[in-house]
């Protein structure tokens, strides 16, 4: 079985390749127009799929040495996502598929993220926990069966890596402030600034409140100091991270404690975060849980996800008619 994925819900342009279960390639092309507004803009982003997708889908071909005559099925996100962003992949794998005459898979973004796992070892078992944070989510979902995922808790307002994205550009960061909110942090003290934790009752976040305090206290040192930000850039970067990190590790720590399960895996473009990824260690070392977090190339947006969750579908014989479209909305269960 030869099966092409798409990947295009946001800003990222992802094609993959796999055959017989085993992924072949996995190419994915960044959108760099975004980074001069700060935030990704959809008319942007729906346009530059338009120029990537052909060039992206041939070169993963290309990659895994196969022709597009051998494929035996082709899969797609249909949401959540920008809605122009979803029409362009979806259209494109749609156009293709029918004109090859294969089955087409439309395939759940979240749940994909979540199934990152499976592309490579080490793979948990289900069931297991896993904390999805990315550009636009937070979850906390239980993972039953590959198909069979509920969430537990989730973000009511900003997801993590908007918390980070925002605060990183309230320190006068370039967008997109989290990898570079990251890096400061390093040198920093994690203990210098306090500001408010975002773990609500049960296993919901809340990140807005983190934005405001931030906003507010550089706001109040700035107008005595012009120099505040420069003069401890380590220092808050560091202090939010910690921030963060905390909230995301509390709830993960009640999940556990309430389901009962002991496998923790990361998902999501956050998981790169080298103080989530400490944090988690050594949790997961006096918890005696076991921490799964895929390969950076599977965290991020990319289109082996989409064709990992596809090939679990083709198992199960959830295919899509032609009648399909995206949803820009689409829930996880
Ligand atoms: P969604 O899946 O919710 O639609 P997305 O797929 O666009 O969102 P991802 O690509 O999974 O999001 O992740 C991007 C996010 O991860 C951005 O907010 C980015 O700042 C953040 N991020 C990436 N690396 C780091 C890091 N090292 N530290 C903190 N945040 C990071
Ligand atoms: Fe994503």
């Amino acid at each position: 079985m030869t099966l092409l994925a798409i990947e295009s819900s946001c800003d990222d342009t992802g094609a993959a390749v796999f055959r017989d279960g085993q992924l072949l390639s996995n190419v994915v092309a960044g959108q760099a127009v975004h980074a001069q507004y700060g935030g990704v803009v959809p008319e942007l982003a729906s346009r530059a799929h338009q120029q990537h997708l052909l060039p992206v889908v041939t070169a993963a071909l290309r990659q895994a040495g196969v022709d597009k005559k051998e494929l035996s099925a082709v899969a797609v996100t249909q949401g959540p996502g920008l809605l122009g962003s979803l029409l362009v992949g979806h259209l494109f794998a749609k156009g293709l598929a029918l004109a090859l005459g294969v089955p087409l898979l439309t395939v759940n973004h979240m749940r994909a993220h979540v199934l990152a796992h499976f592309i490579r070892d080490p793979k948990p078992d289900f069931p297991f926990l896993c904390l999805t944070v990315s550009g636009g989510h937070t979850q906390l979902v239980r993972v039953l069966g590959a198909l069979d995922m509920d969430i537990l808790g989730q973000t009511i307002d900003d997801a993590a890596g908007e918390a980070f994205d925002k605060t990183a550009k309230l320190l006068g960061l370039p967008y997109p402030g989290g990898p570079r909110l990251d890096k400061l942090a390093q040198t920093g003290n994690p203990l210098r600034f306090s500001f408010p934790e975002g773990a609500l009752e049960g296993f919901n976040f809340s990140f807005s409140g983190l934005k405001t305090a931030v906003l507010y206290f550089l706001k109040k040192q700035t107008a005595t100091n012009p120099a505040f930000i420069e003069e401890n850039l380590a220092d808050l970067c560091a202090s939010i991270q910690h921030t963060i990190v905390q909230t995301l590790l509390k709830q993960l720590k009640r999940a556990v404690q309430a389901t009962g399960l002991r496998q923790v895996a990361l998902a999501g473009g956050v998981a790169a975060n080298s103080g989530l990824r400490r944090g988690l260690q050594e949790l997961a070392k006096t918890e005696e849980w076991e921490v799964f977090i895929p390969d950076f190339e599977f965290c991020t947006d990319n289109a082996a996800m989409v064709g990992q969750s596809a090939l679990f579908q083709y198992a199960a014989g959830d295919f899509a008619s032609q009648l399909a479209s995206p949803d820009p909305r689409l829930k996880l269960a």
